[in-house]
């Protein structure tokens, strides 16, 4: 059976076609224009990929994140979820609020909660752990506006990213599909790399208990150098062509926003996969960091403050290609000196691209590597 929601239960958000006669009342009462970052929150609430929330998070839902990592009814959750307004913007309890996009056309109506005024600075420290701007996340906590609505989701139009249909599958549809299959244990990978040899281990030693691995790559807005989109897509579908039992894969993106709130990610990147089905979830070294400000197992430690958190993470070391034990190893397996490991690093295998190199078969896989060759735009300018 897949897991049960986070919160127990999936919520569901009306959902209606773009068409101007079914939006129509969308566009009543005070607008707010949001960003293509927001549109595709609010694609995520309304298919349950955020249960329970049903909208963005009131003030006091907000600080018992920040102080306790946690909702106001107890249900574990580590970074907020809150929806910016201009500094002007104001409503009452109670008002229909109009989510446009940049031309204006509607994105969501919403039933103002209420509007507050949040700590940057806070946010930056209890979310970040730090308040050094040039951290990504905390960059983006300082451009934002710090004047914050709060209010459940009444109505969306339907939203297309316009990439990747064919493999976004939501909650509904996943735990459908898991149930189909028979699976009791699947085990989620969090990924926004395309694929090399270490990453297929973790994942095979996940699927090695498992019934199935739901392998969910996170598109959207990325860091320069990063792997393009399509590429991380395209290598996926060689990889598990090539490389795994039938029958033992799902395969779906996740389009999302990557915060790289280290551990306090770890957990969220853990309730979302949660609410697709799954019952465990592979937390890698640094997942969800960035530079040099989690410790290499801080994304392991914040687990155990979530005994009840209803789906168990994995943690799994790095893995590494070892000459004397001729084969694939981690820390845990292996004990000989690190002269004689090959280390697969995603800087070196760039290089290696970046000068038309195919990268030895210990590393990556061959049709991956040609995936990666082949490609137009492997990697983010
Ligand atoms: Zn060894």
């Amino acid at each position: 059976m897949p897991s049960i929601p986070h919160g127990g239960r999936l919520v569901s958000v009306k959902q209606v076609e773009p068409t101007p006669e079914k939006v129509k009342d969308m566009l009543e009462g005070p607008k707010v224009r949001v960003s293509y970052e927001t549109q595709v929150t609010i694609f995520n609430i309304a298919n349950s990929v955020f249960s329970p929330l049903q909208g963005f998070m009131n003030e006091e839902d907000y600080q018992n994140v920040l102080d306790n990592m946690r909702l106001q009814d107890d249900t574990p959750w580590t970074i907020p979820l809150l929806l910016h307004v201009p500094m002007d913007f104001s409503a009452a309890s109670g008002d229909i609020i109009s989510l446009v996009d940049e031309r204006d056309l509607p994105v969501a109506s919403l039933e103002c909660e209420q509007i507050y005024e949040i700590s940057k600075k806070e946010f930056a420290m209890k979310v970040f752990g730090t308040e050094d701007a040039a951290h990504p996340g905390v960059a983006k906590t300082y451009s934002s506006t710090g004047r914050v609505l709060a209010g459940k989701l009444l109505k969306t139009a339907k939203f297309s990213s316009n990439s990747f249909e064919d493999c976004t599958l939501v909650p509904k549809e996943t735990r459908v599909l898991f149930n189909e299959k028979g699976w009791k244990d699947i085990i989620a990978f969090q990924t926004r790399n395309a694929p090399h040899i270490g990453h297929e281990y973790v994942q095979k030693a996940g699927l090695s208990f498992a019934d199935g691995l739901f392998i969910n790559p996170v598109l959207g807005k990325k860091k320069s150098g990063d792997f393009t989109d399509q590429v991380i897509v395209d290598a996926y579908r060689a990889l598990t062509r090539n490389y795994y039992p039938k029958n033992s894969v799902v395969l779906s993106v996740l389009h999302y926003e990557m915060q790289y709130a280290g551990p306090k990610e770890a957990v969220m990147h853990a309730i979302m996969r949660k609410n697709f089905g799954c019952t465990h979830i592979a937390i890698g070294r640094d997942h969800a960091g960035v530079g040099n400000y989690y410790g290499p197992y801080a994304a392991h430690d914040i687990f155990k403050e979530f005994p009840d958190l209803g789906i168990q993470a994995i943690f799994m070391r790095e893995f590494f290609y070892c000459n004397k034990c001729v084969g694939v190893a981690n820390e845990k397996i292996c004990p000989h000196a690190e002269t004689d490991r090959l280390t697969f690093s995603g800087t070196k295998l760039r290089k290696m691209f970046l000068s038309g190199e195919t990268p030895p078969k210990e590393f990556m896989r061959p049709e991956v590597s040609q995936v990666i060759l082949k490609a137009k735009n492997a990697f983010v300018e």
